[in-house]
C-alpha cells in the first residue's frame, strides 16, 4: 500500500501543469522573465493562424525560450535587468563570453515572441491611422508599399528569422530582417526598436502553410493589430531614450 501512495505522490509532483510546482518555481525565482498572457484564445485567429500552430508556438517554443533565458540570465547574474537592456548591451558586454550565445538566442526568442503575440488580434485595426499612418506614407510611399517591403524581407530571409518595422529615437521608421532570434535592438545596440515583427521561422506556419511562407505573411497582415503597432511606436521612443543613457 505504501508503494501505491508513493507512486501517486510522484505523479502529482511531476504533473506538468501542477499549480503547486508552478508556485514553487516562482518562489524559487526561476521565472524572472514572463511570457505575456495571450489576450485571446489559441483558435481566435482562425482561419489565418490555426489553433494548433498558435498553441505549439506559444506553449512550447516561446515557453522554452523563456525558461532557457531565465536559467541562463540567473547564472550570468543579469536576471534583474530588462530584456531590452540585455539585448542592447549584448555585443559590447556579452560577445565571446560563456553562455552569451544562449542569452542572445533565448533572450531574443523571449522578447521577439512577446512583441509578436501581443500585436496579433482578431478584432484589431486592419490598417494604421493617425501619426503612424502619416509617418508610413512619408517614409515608404503608402501602407501597401510598406507591406510589400516587409513581405519581401520576410520571404527573402534565408532560413529562420524575422522581418521588422522599427523606429529610432526621433521616430524615423525603417525595415529590416534578422536571422535566428536576433532583432534590431541587438543589431543596432539599442539605437532601433522594433514596433512590428513577422516571425518567419517554419514553426510559425509550417503546419498550415507548409512551404508557402509568402501565404503565411499575407495571413499575418490579416491578424496584425495596427493600433497595437501604434502603441509600440509611441512607447518605443521612451524606451530608446532609456537605452541611450
Ligand atoms: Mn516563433
Amino acid at each position: 500500500m505504501n508503494a501505491g501512495s508513493s507512486l501517486i505522490d510522484i505523479q502529482v509532483i511531476y504533473r506538468p501543469n501542477c499549480n503547486f510546482l508552478t508556485a514553487f518555481i516562482k518562489e524559487g525565482k526561476l521565472n524572472m522573465f514572463e511570457q505575456i498572457k495571450l489576450p485571446y484564445a489559441f483558435d481566435a485567429l482562425e482561419p489565418h493562424f490555426d489553433a494548433l500552430t498558435m498553441e505549439t508556438h506559444y506553449s512550447k517554443h516561446h515557453a522554452a525560450y523563456t525558461n532557457n533565458l531565465n536559467t541562463l540570465a540567473q547564472a550570468a547574474g543579469i536576471d534583474s535587468k530588462p530584456i531590452e537592456v540585455i539585448l542592447a548591451h549584448w555585443k559590447r558586454k556579452g560577445e565571446g563570453k560563456a553562455d552569451a550565445q544562449g542569452i542572445r538566442n533565448n533572450g531574443g526568442g523571449f522578447f521577439n515572441h512577446n512583441l509578436f503575440f501581443a500585436h496579433l488580434s482578431k478584432n484589431g485595426a486592419h490598417e494604421p491611422s493617425g501619426e503612424l499612418a502619416d509617418k508610413i506614407n512619408a517614409t515608404f510611399g503608402s501602407v501597401d508599399a510598406l507591406k510589400e517591403q516587409l513581405s519581401k524581407l520576410g520571404a527573402g530571409q534565408f532560413g529562420s528569422g524575422w522581418a521588422w518595422l522599427s523606429t529610432d529615437i526621433d521616430g524615423n521608421l525603417s525595415v529590416s530582417s534578422s536571422p535566428n532570434q536576433d532583432n534590431p535592438i541587438l543589431e543596432s545596440e539599442g539605437k532601433l526598436f522594433p514596433i512590428l515583427g513577422i516571425d518567419v521561422w517554419e514553426h510559425a506556419y509550417y503546419l498550415k502553410y507548409k512551404n508557402l511562407r509568402a501565404d503565411y505573411i499575407k495571413a499575418f497582415f490579416e491578424v496584425v493589430d495596427w493600433n497595437k503597432v501604434a502603441e509600440n511606436y509611441a512607447a518605443a521612443k521612451e524606451t530608446l531614450a532609456k537605452l541611450a543613457k
